[in-house]
């Protein structure tokens, strides 16, 4: 980490605390340092300057919402399952069988 970042994340630090956020007992999964927690509930590490999940936190919902934004991949594969799931054809069941199967394998 270069110097100039480091004061960012302090300043950005000093600024979560000011707005009523607290820092908590864990640390970030990608940088090890301490997470904080605003007023709103939302965990974010102030070096990373990004919002941090807890998948026990989440709801169901949420918890899609953030896989599939995390990795487009993945959405692919939920897509071309929902063709298989249709297909009647068995040389196209295959392909899309396969296809899934190789997706799966990048994951
Ligand atoms: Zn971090």
């Amino acid at each position: 980490m270069n110097e100039k970042n480091h004061e960012d994340a302090v300043r950005r630090a000093s600024e979560l605390l000011l707005q009523g956020a607290t820092m908590l007992q864990i640390s970030c999964p990608q940088c090890s340092n301490p997470i904080y927690r605003l007023r709103d509930g939302t965990m974010i590490c102030a070096n990373c300057n990004q919002q941090v999940f807890f998948e026990r936190d989440l709801s169901e919902d949420q918890r899609k919402q953030f896989h599939q934004g995390e990795s487009p991949i993945q959405k692919k594969i939920e897509h071309l399952m929902q063709q298989l799931e249709q297909e009647e054809d068995p040389e196209k069941i295959i392909k899309l069988a396969e296809t899934i199967k190789k997706l799966k394998e990048i994951l």
